[in-house]
């Protein structure tokens, strides 16, 4: 499980989490927001089930997301499009407010709280330890009402929000900037996330040191290769004994 020395030299000084599909359970949320939008708006008079209307959804919106990361998109574009193109992929008849239908998704959404099972006590037991932080892709409008009523707030020294610092993992400035609000090099951050991409192989490369929640997951295969991350966890739940461990108190 270690791959390097831990010795107290370089020990981490913070640990930062990403919050979807670590902590919370976004796609479950997602997937029944959007079997409600399903059933809403008739879609299945299209011909398309539950299950291809999700699908297409995350493929579409997996898209338009790496777009905001280089800037070829904006927030407020994306919100509207993702449903626009995901109607027209599904074959059903183009919303006549796709802004609308974008807001009324996220407020189905929002009407959801799922945190991943043990997410709340790994955060309670590691806050006494080190100081935690937390490190989102999400929309501001979206991740903080979230955490609020979670009642997460409290185990978090810092919150940020890639809308709101106005960068998108995995471009290496969002790492950078939650570095420069935590006061401490690269080196000196744990930084928790399941994404091989987002998470692991952008965290390394500007310096942090990365556990991977390796969930299941199409993503997982795909990238298990070239995510080298400094610690692999299987379960969020796992990082309190690994930084027990680190820390010499375990
Ligand atoms: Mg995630």
């Amino acid at each position: 499980m270690f791959k390097r020395n831990d010795g107290g030299e370089d020990a981490p000084r913070a640990v930062f989490f990403d919050l979807d599909n670590t902590l919370y359970d976004h796609r479950r949320a997602a997937r029944e927001a959007l079997a409600e939008l399903h059933r809403r708006h008739d879609v299945a008079s299209s011909g398309a089930g539950v299950d291809d209307f999700v699908r297409l959804f995350f493929d579409v919106n997996q898209r338009m997301w790496l777009k905001l990361a280089t800037g070829e998109m904006d927030v407020k574009t994306l919100r509207a499009e993702r449903f626009a193109e995901l109607f027209a992929r599904v074959g059903a008849p183009a919303p006549s407010d796709a802004a609308a239908l974008g807001r009324e998704y996220l407020d189905v959404y929002l009407s959801y709280s799922y945190p991943l099972p043990g997410a709340e006590e790994t955060l309670a037991a590691l806050e006494p330890l080190l100081p935690l932080g937390l490190l989102t892709n999400g929309f501001a409008d979206i991740q903080r009402p979230k955490v609020a009523r979670l009642g997460w707030e409290k185990y978090f020294a810092w919150l940020a929000v890639a809308e709101e610092l106005g960068v998108f993992k995995p471009d290496a400035a969002i790492y950078e900037k939650m570095c420069e609000m935590a006061g401490l090099p690269p080196g000196r951050i744990l930084y928790v996330g399941d994404s091989p991409v987002e998470d692991v192989i952008a965290g390394r490369r500007v310096g942090l040191r990365t556990v991977w929640v390796r969930r299941e997951g199409p993503e997982v295969a795909r990238w298990a290769a070239e995510a080298d991350a400094d610690y692999e966890v299987a379960d969020v739940r796992d990082v309190v004994p690994l930084v027990k461990r680190i820390l010499g108190k375990g």
